[in-house]
């Protein structure tokens, strides 16, 4: 962090990840360097997350001596649905927002260009810049629910009406577990960290790590839980790489903070698939995943690339 000081705020980029319960914000420099970060809580509803967006950008401004002269783009990953137009979000539940014209109220408050981005998909953008990646990469985000960004030549791929990548409402269990969707047996019901958390039913602030405690101790229902945990995130990694054969498949998400332990059973169950078909073994799934880095500023950094590309959606290099 550092070199600020030698570029006007005008060729900053802003990228901020807006959470349920946190919002991530920086600053990237014409080289793509990641020049100051901001965390702060989001705020509740549509007036709570434009206040927690604007005193996120109003911080980057004061840090980088930058008040009053607006930065050239900012870029906003919002877990929810976005119009192709980058401005408008729906259903954003964990925000208590049902629908929004964001770019427009966050235009009100503060200059520049605004651009509003899905949060897996603006991640997705994100870790492909960071992994230097180059060709086809899938980024599969296991958090409260279970989505994939898929990003072709540094585009991300939206598909017709966005919802290309919602690997999580795949249904691999006709008689699994009831799924909010209306399905049984989705990805998202084995493997997402609400659905797990409803099932376990103990109360607890990290519900998937105690699961994985209780596995480690024995408990019957908790390995059944970490095993379809294992399951879901193996069949999400096999449909990606059978549908497009991207080199890489990125996992992301809240439940990549268990390391190691959530990586191993996943790493297991993609060996154990490959066990009877030499098709699959021929594959090599599980040398094609890989975790971000606990902490990783993916989203935000996706976001701000998202927030400077042109309206073809070619991300702007610099
Ligand atoms: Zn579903």
């Amino acid at each position: 962090v550092s070199g600020a000081d030698h570029v006007h705020p005008a060729a900053l980029r802003i990228g901020l990840d807006v959470g349920g319960t946190k919002t991530d914000a920086i600053a990237v420099d014409p080289a793509g360097e990641i020049v100051a970060r901001v965390r702060r809580a989001t705020g509740w509803g549509p007036d709570g997350v434009v206040d927690s967006i604007t005193a996120a950008v109003e911080e980057l401004s004061a840090r980088l001596g930058a008040d009053g002269v607006g930065f050239g783009s900012i870029g906003i990953g919002v877990p929810g649905q976005v119009e192709p137009d980058g401005a408008r979000v729906a259903h954003a539940v964990n925000l208590g927002i049902d629908s929004l014209d964001l770019a427009a109220a966050v235009n009100a408050r503060l200059p520049g260009a605004v651009r509003i981005e899905n949060d897996v998909k603006a991640a997705a953008a994100g870790a492909y810049a960071l992994h230097g990646a180059t060709g086809s990469m899938a980024y599969l985000n296991l958090g409260t629910g279970i989505a994939a960004g898929i990003v072709v030549d540094g585009v991300v791929w939206r598909g017709s009406r966005g919802a290309a990548g919602e690997v999580g409402h795949l249904s691999v269990d006709p008689a699994g577990p009831r799924c909010r969707c209306g399905q049984r047996g989705c990805i998202e019901a084995l493997a997402g960290g609400a659905a797990i958390a409803e099932r376990w039913g103990r109360t607890s602030a990290l519900p998937v790590r105690d699961v994985f405690d209780a596995a480690d101790a024995g408990d019957p229902a908790a390995v059944a839980l970490r095993h379809g945990l294992a399951q879901g995130v193996a069949a999400a990694v096999r449909v990606l790489v059978l549908t497009l054969d991207v080199d890489e498949v990125v996992l992301g998400g809240g439940l990549v903070g268990l390391g190691a332990r959530l990586t191993e059973v996943v790493d297991a169950e993609l060996r154990a698939g490959g066990g009877a078909s030499p098709f699959l073994r021929s594959l090599r799934l599980h040398d094609r995943v890989s975790p971000l880095p606990a902490g990783s500023p993916a989203a935000a950094l996706g976001a701000a690339l998202v927030g400077a590309a042109d309206p073809t959606g070619v991300l702007a290099h610099g």
